[in-house]
């Protein structure tokens, strides 16, 4: 057992810096919260730092660049301070690590996504105080009334562009238990929405004992008292059954927004990404959702100038855009990930110039829908949880998770009515209604 002295780890300064997805905001939050128990203190400046926590997304080119410009200024800062203590986290680190040592000698620990023990030890921390595998005892701190709560990890569905699977490792859930232990302590100290994480999250429970579902998981949250709203992502269309969804429209508390990637319109493509399912099928998803919640918000992620991807396959795309009329598409022009199937397999054979030209004809496509659709909202009073203030105006979501400003003073953390005056295409605008604040 450490003693209470052995328990102070030596770097006391933290300096924890994380780009990519909402997983690895999560894992950053939980790494902070396991820094904060061993009294530690985040500083805001690199150079402050006893300890340096680059957490990486190699998802995507930039997210990669950004973290070896990080690098960079890391090598300097050690030339410096030679006792600088350095991890690299995240998906840029895979199971072979000798590529990476050799390349930044300046990083003493390269940890893979949720392996944190590496970490602690280079803090001199004890880990095994922090609740052993994922840490399901060392809570997040959370920063205001809405926040991420990770359920399953990992991922095993190996779309052919996505790196994912080979960095996070297999699916794997954590308890129910577990989790609405989480939720509650979250909700005492002041959240009121949460949203429930996974690559694939109607993936949630299929490798635990008594294989509850999504559905389960959030029936058992929807008793958590004070918490109000109860949101997921990302989803995956094979995975989403209509038990889960009937879940969805039941529970009053879970909110009916959702987080669906389509990809691409076309099958050949589809099939070519190995994503599961066709264009129809993904369709016949899509009108499911609506049958049962007509007005639910969706949003999804399009990759255009995939290997292969001709003219008639682009225009399918766009026309699934018009055919659905998604609330936001995530587009991003497709590029090569070292590491993934498509990188080792397939040529990168649409130009650039074309990829581009593609990405702009689906943001022109979506930007006219999303206005379309949020231009519905005008005059409508919406429910809005108020999740913070930016200058000195409140802002929060709707039910359907569309972001709204709100021209009237509001308190952080409650749940108003907003009479929505103004529509764009990317956020609403509008009052508080008089005398309706809801809780
Ligand atoms: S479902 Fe496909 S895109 Fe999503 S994390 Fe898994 S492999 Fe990646």
């Amino acid at each position: 057992m450490p003693t209470a002295d052995s328990q102070k780890p030596t770097a006391s300064r933290y300096y924890l810096w994380t780009v990519g997805c909402q997983m690895n905001k999560a894992d950053s939050e939980k790494l902070a919260a396991g820094f904060e128990r061993l009294g530690m203190k985040a500083v805001d400046r690199i150079e402050r730092a006893d300890v340096v926590v680059l957490n990486t997304c190699s998802v995507r080119q930039h997210a990669e660049d950004r973290a070896y410009s990080k690098l960079g200024r890391v090598r300097d800062l050690k030339k410096q301070k030679p006792g600088l203590k350095v991890a690299l986290m995240g998906c840029m680190v895979g199971l072979k690590t000798d590529e990476l040592e050799k390349r930044f000698p300046q990083v003493d620990v390269f940890a893979r996504p949720q392996q944190f023990d590496g970490i602690m030890e280079l803090v001199e921390g004890p880990a095994e105080d922090l609740g052993g595998e994922f840490w399901p005892t060392t809570y997040a701190v959370p920063e205001g009334p809405a926040t991420y709560v990770p359920i399953v990890h990992g991922c095993n569905k190996f779309c052919t562009y996505c790196i994912v699977p080979y960095r996070r490792g297999r699916e794997k859930s954590r308890t129910v238990d577990e989790i609405v232990r989480e939720v509650a302590y979250l909700a005492v100290h002041g959240v009121r929405e949460v949203t429930l994480l996974g690559q694939t999250v109607e993936a949630y429970g299929h490798d635990l004992p008594e294989q509850p579902d999504l559905g389960d998981l959030m029936r058992a949250l929807s008793e958590i008292e004070r918490l109000q709203r109860i949101r997921f992502l990302t989803s995956y269309p094979k995975d989403m059954t209509h038990r889960i969804l009937e879940a969805v429209a039941d529970l009053p508390k879970v909110m009916e927004c959702f987080s669906l990637p389509v990809q691409a319109g076309s099958d050949a493509v589809l099939d070519s990404m190995r994503r599961g399912y066709t264009r129809a099928e993904y369709l016949e998803k899509i009108r499911e959702v609506r049958a049962l919640m007509p007005g639910a918000g969706i949003t999804t992620d399009i990759i255009v100038g995939y290997p292969g991807e001709t003219e008639t396959d682009f225009e399918e795309t766009c026309s699934i855009l018009e055919e659905v009329r998604f609330d936001k598409v995530h587009v991003a022009a497709y590029s090569p990930r070292p590491g993934t199937i498509a990188w080792r397999k397939m040529e990168d054979d649409v130009p650039a110039a074309v990829k581009a030209e593609r990405l702009h004809r689906v943001e022109a496509i979506e930007l006219r829908i999303s206005q379309e659709i949020n231009d519905r909202y005008a005059g409508t009073v919406q429910e809005v949880l108020v999740e913070g203030v930016r200058g000195e105006q409140p802002f929060g979501r709707t039910r359907t998770g569309k972001l709204v400003h709100i021209d009237s003073p509001a308190r952080v953390g409650s749940m108003v009515a907003v009479r929505i005056e103004h529509a764009g295409p990317f956020s609403l605008r509008g009052v508080l209604e008089d005398a309706l604040v809801l809780a």
